[in-house]
């Protein structure tokens, strides 16, 4: 096992990967920008290097100052959370020829899944089903481009290949809006991730998101840990999750799960990782693979019993997987809520000092968050300061915990979204469960803002 691990990311992710290390005895060394230099998470590390100003590309994105971190600290593996260079194939590349072991996925695959024109075709290939689109990227001849959009039948989706975070993507009606929607999808997508290739899927109308997580060791050993039920987004970003996903059927559940392990054993796959699917009248329908942690793993924590943050650094030291997938229960119900600094109606972040701050506790409650009175919530990064996981015996239990904490849980001095978080625990549609990708969006377009309860 390794003796010290660098933290590369910020914030609670940084404090989560820190818990983990110290429980499994590994001492910690957190880089941070400028702008987090006060951060009890910070202090609270066993040391500390500055890598630069306050914004991201000059310091959690500077991958010399992470590298050269790691040199002067001594220290062997590099974790890069979520966000930030988490997916970012040349870094872990230049990790692990630095000589340090980079937590994750081995960098082709990561490079594999994060053009999402080749994971599709991948996953095509290992049998995992996909959302019916064009085959690969989109040509250039406009005739061929209307000719591949009548087959797959319209509403379509054009989507960029190198596209995240809920960007580059645009629903086409009709065929005279198609070309247009295509160049100007290709024109964004090349000025925000330098790859101006785009591909079309068939827009689905009424999807779920349902994600699969799993586990993978570097002896084409793989598990899956369940699913999440992701699909209350707004502009395409999750703000509450669940696990399991509401009246989705075990059965189901576990052929989706078993293909998606096997899909990590052919591509050689390593490291902890979610297949992200849509899900519309009992089929599933692969759209992206995540090769990192993600926001929502608690969930899945709570229902498994299994520390996904240690399996990945007991992963990245070679071990083998210790577990089994006969060992793996699903038990209870579990549900996160994002606290986001943001105005809850109108989505304006809202950064500043935190002047008061209670966080709740009581049975089933999770808190992940680097937060407290008198820290200051910087402008420079995302608005997330942290989340709430609530776990029940079952949904309906786990609701009620979720509404005691948020209604417990006092953040002043900034806005937050916990007035949105509680006015969606009491809706009628999200408590029956299963709503669609789209019912969080048509919830708030609906109801004028003064109307609100504030
Ligand atoms: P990103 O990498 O930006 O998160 P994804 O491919 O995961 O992009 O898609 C993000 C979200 O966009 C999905 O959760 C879903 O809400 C919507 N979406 C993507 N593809 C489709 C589709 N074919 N039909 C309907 N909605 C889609």
């Amino acid at each position: 096992m390794f003796e010290k691990i660098l933290i590369a990311n910020r914030g609670e992710i940084a404090l989560r990967i820190q818990r983990a290390c110290r429980e499994l005895g590994i001492r910690t060394v957190m880089v941070h920008s400028e702008a987090d230099t006060e951060a009890k998470y910070v202090k609270l590390a066993d040391e500390s290097v500055c890598i630069g100003p306050a914004a991201s590309r000059d310091s959690y994105l500077n991958i010399p100052a992470i590298i050269s971190a790691a040199e002067v600290t001594d220290s062997e593996a590099i974790h890069p959370g979520y966000g930030f260079l988490s997916e970012n194939a040349d870094f872990a590349e230049k990790v692990e020829g630095s000589g340090f072991v980079f937590i994750g996925p081995r960098p082709e695959n990561i490079r594999l899944m994060g053009d999402k024109v080749s994971a599709k075709a991948a996953m095509t290939k290992a049998g995992v089903p996909c959302v019916p689109g064009s085959e690969g990227a989109l040509p250039d001849d406009p005739k061929e481009i209307v000719r591949i959009a009548r087959s797959i039948g319209y509403p379509v989706i054009i989507k960029a290949a190198g596209g995240g975070g809920g960007r580059g993507m645009r629903v086409v009606h009709t065929e005279a809006a198609l070309l247009n929607a295509v160049n100007m999808t290709r024109g964004e997508a090349l000025a925000a991730f330098s790859n101006g290739t785009v591909y079309m899927e068939k827009f689905l109308d009424n999807p779920r998101h349902i994600e699969i997580q799993v586990l993978a060791d570097a002896h084409r050993n793989a598990v899956y840990l369940g699913e999440r039920d992701c699909s209350m987004q707004r502009r395409h970003q999750k703000i509450l999750e669940e696990a399991p996903a509401p009246d989705l059927p075990a059965k189901l559940r576990d052929k989706v799960g078993e293909l998606c392990a096997e899909a990590c054993r052919k591509i050689n796959y390593r490291g902890a990782g979610t297949f992200e699917f849509l899900y519309q009248d009992g089929e599933f329908y692969f759209i992206e693979m995540n090769t990192r942690v993600q926001v929502e793993h608690p969930v899945t924590e709570l229902i498994t019993g299994i520390d996904i943050v240690q399996e990945q650094i007991q992963i990245a030291a070679g071990e083998k997987l210790s577990l089994r997938q006969k060992d793996i229960e699903f038990r209870g119900h579990a549900i996160e809520c994002r606290i986001n600094a943001e105005d809850p109606y109108k989505f304006t972040p809202s950064p500043g000092k935190i002047t008061s701050y209670h966080s709740p506790g009581g049975p089933g409650i999770r808190v992940d968050s680097h937060v407290y009175a008198g820290y200051t919530v910087p402008p420079y990064y995302d608005s997330m300061v942290g989340k709430v996981i609530a776990y029940g015996a079952n949904r309906d239990q786990a609701i009620r915990r979720m509404r005691i904490a948020l209604s417990e849980m006092a953040v002043e001095g900034i806005k937050t979204n916990i007035p949105l978080h509680l006015e969606l625990l009491n809706d009628g549609l999200f408590l029956r469960g299963g709503t669609s990708i789209h019912y969080l969006e048509q919830k708030l377009a609906q109801e004028p803002k003064d109307t609100q309860v504030k």
